[in-house]
């Protein structure tokens, strides 16, 4: 049996056996939805000839994954309690996590691989060691802490030690939770710690599906005349909006749902949309929402929508005698309506993951449809073509950029801010994402931080939130420590330096930190002698351009040609000495309790 597979897919499964062949490490593929993962998972299962078990979180996943394999003429079993089959007898098992979690002891066999769609709902670390296993606790309360996944995982691998663990999803990052593999294998690491999934070993962009006409090219609008501003409302660290300001904020404005919904409905009938999906921002909204909509043609669904009221709903909407589906939230992943070809998006998001979701429901192919609309009356703005950065968005006006590691030249994506000319102003990277190969072809994070503080017993670069040195393991310094106590002392002088001012005098140099109010502290770098050309060099050359580019100053005259890129310390911290004030610590990238120059306490 030989399927025909997109060039894509077999480089898919090409790289799954590569990265197999070589390690038992787990490993992540990236596929937009609608890239045809059925076809890889068939394909795979086809050259494993051993045992393999698809896992998916919801029973319509289970049955459309199988669905999809068995319309190539394969058979497989299904084993969940939701869909009233619990068989294992085929090669290839499509099963529901909860139904096998519950039932470990009928998975006491030898399987090759676990492929788990939707992997980005996995928590904690699939990699379970041979001593993991064999170390465990076995006490129930123990037992009760693993996730579902993890206990099935530790169940195949007391049959199998050397299973092999592959996860599929179109978005790898999880608000609140971050990425879900630690390295790429285009050379980069998504985290400095282990995270569920060693390794994304294939990803493929959105932007390549469409230019090839494997999904629907969506027109992009972003609402003018009735729109929401939720700009003033906080996410939490997930991303989330909390729904009772969301519902505050909405209750302000009251015309602007009613107008929407009035858009919405000329809009599809002047242009003769067929099926138009809307993403509410709470149940609430939702309902006032439908309320606005043409009657028979609209369709609800919440989180407690009755599952069997759920199905008939998108039976309707799907046999398009429903034109308008709204929802919260709920029908994102796994939700297939292939001739949805209008989008409104009326819920704040931060999430390019989620936001990609959303537009994804109407980007599958459909027989007279050559365009999906989709317009954002939540100024969500998030570019659809554009990575995660894996941080939070740090305020409205940041965008991503791109900043190049000046020791192994890879391109780093951070939150930053640029002029009108898009040219960078600063960003709020950290430490470069590059991966370094070392011999044996292992590979580290490279140690490129942009922004650090100095460990002061060995002088070695550490994040700026770091407690303990990364390589003398000596307790750092907290800065909000040193400034405390700097305040306590008579003879102490702290400043909140704002910038910094040069100046020569016989090849020394005098750099004067000015505070808001116009106070100053000064010191000299005298370049006739190497140690203190070397402190400066230390102190600002590493942090040349925001760390974009390290000097080494080799003269006054140079860095005097360069004032306009040195960074300023944030504080400044001198002690009197007879008539002087002898400058003492140089806080830079700070961060911490104290409010620092230029910014709103
Ligand atoms: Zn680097
Ligand atoms: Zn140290």
């Amino acid at each position: 049996m030989a399927f025909q597979l997109r060039d894509y897919q077999q480089e898919a499964v090409d790289a799954t056996l590569r990265h197999f062949r070589k390690t038992d490490e787990s490993a992540v593929i990236v596929l937009p939805t609608g890239a045809g993962k059925s076809l890889v998972i068939a394909e795979l299962a086809r050259l494993a000839r051993k045992k393999i078990l698809v896992l998916a979180h919801v029973k319509e996943l289970v049955e459309q994954n199988h669905a999809k394999y068995e319309s190539y003429g394969l058979n497989a079993s299904i084993y969940s309690a939701g869909l009233k089959q619990k068989s294992t007898e085929h090669q290839v098992t499509f099963a529901s996590i909860q139904s096998v979690a519950r039932n470990l002891d009928d998975f006491s066999e030898h399987y090759s691989l676990v492929i788990i769609d939707e992997c980005h709902r996995v928590s904690g670390d699939v990699d379970l060691k041979p001593e993991d296993i064999e170390n465990a606790d076995d006490s129930a309360s123990n037992k009760k802490n693993e996730t579902q996944y993890l206990q099935l995982i530790r169940k195949l691998k007391e049959h199998n030690s050397g299973l092999k663990v592959l996860g599929l999803t179109a978005t790898p990052y999880r608000m609140g939770i971050g990425w879900i593999y630690q390295t790429h294998h285009y050379g980069f690491a998504r985290s400095e710690t282990p995270r569920p999934f060693v390794k994304c070993i294939y990803e493929l962009p959105l932007s390549y599906m469409i230019k090839r006409a494997y999904l629907t090219p969506p027109k992009l609008i972003d609402a003018t005349i009735a729109h929401y501003d939720f700009s003033s409302l906080n996410p939490s660290a997930n991303g989330e909006y909390a729904q009772g300001e969301v519902n505050e904020l909405l209750n302000r404005y009251p015309r602007v749902t009613e107008g929407i919904c009035e858009q919405i409905t000329d809009i599809t009938q002047a242009q003769e949309y067929q099926g138009v999906m809307i993403f509410a921002a709470t149940v609430e909204h939702a309902k006032e929402i439908v309320s606005y909509l043409p009657k028979n043609e609209t369709a609800l669904v919440v989180g407690n929508t009755h599952h069997q009221e759920r199905s008939d709903l998108i039976n309707r909407f799907k046999a398009k005698e429903l034109k308008f589906l709204v929802n919260v939230s709920v029908l994102t992943t796994g939700f297939d309506a292939p001739h949805v070809d209008f989008i409104a998006i009326l819920r704040p998001t931060q999430s390019v993951s989620l936001y990609q979701q959303i537009v994804g429901r109407g980007l599958r192919l459909s027989e007279g449809k050559d365009h999906c609309l989709v317009i954002d009356y939540a100024g969500n703005s998030v570019d659809l073509y554009h990575p995660e950065v894996g941080q939070p968005k740090p305020d409205s006006d940041s965008v991503p950029v791109m900043v190049n590691c000046p020791k192994c030249d890879f391109a780093n994506t951070f939150w930053g801010k640029v002029d009108e000319d898009g040219h960078l102003i600063e960003h709020y990277g950290r430490r470069c994402w590059g991966m370094e190969e070392l011999e044996e072809g292992t590979e580290v994070q490279c140690d490129y931080r942009f922004k650090f503080k100095e460990c002061g017993a060995c002088g070695a670069e550490n994040d700026i939130a770091a407690r303990v040195c990364v390589e003398c393991q000596q307790p750092m310094v907290d800065p909000d420590d040193q400034l405390k106590n700097a305040l306590k002392l008579k003879d102490a002088k702290v400043i909140r330096c704002a910038g910094l001012s040069l100046a020569s005098k016989d090849n020394r140099l005098i750099v004067t930190y000015h505070d808001e109010q116009g106070v100053e502290l000064k010191e000299s770098f005298d370049f006739n002698k190497q140690a203190q050309k070397t402190v400066f060099n230390r102190l600002f050359g590493a942090r040349f351009k925001q760390g974009s580019e390290p000097r080494q100053f080799a003269s006054v005259a140079e860095v005097l040609r360069s004032e306009h890129f040195l960074s300023a310390p944030d504080f400044v911290v001198a002690r009197k000495q007879g008539k002087f004030w002898r400058i003492k610590e140089r806080l830079f990238d700070y961060q911490g309790r104290y409010r620092k120059a230029n910014q709103e306490s």
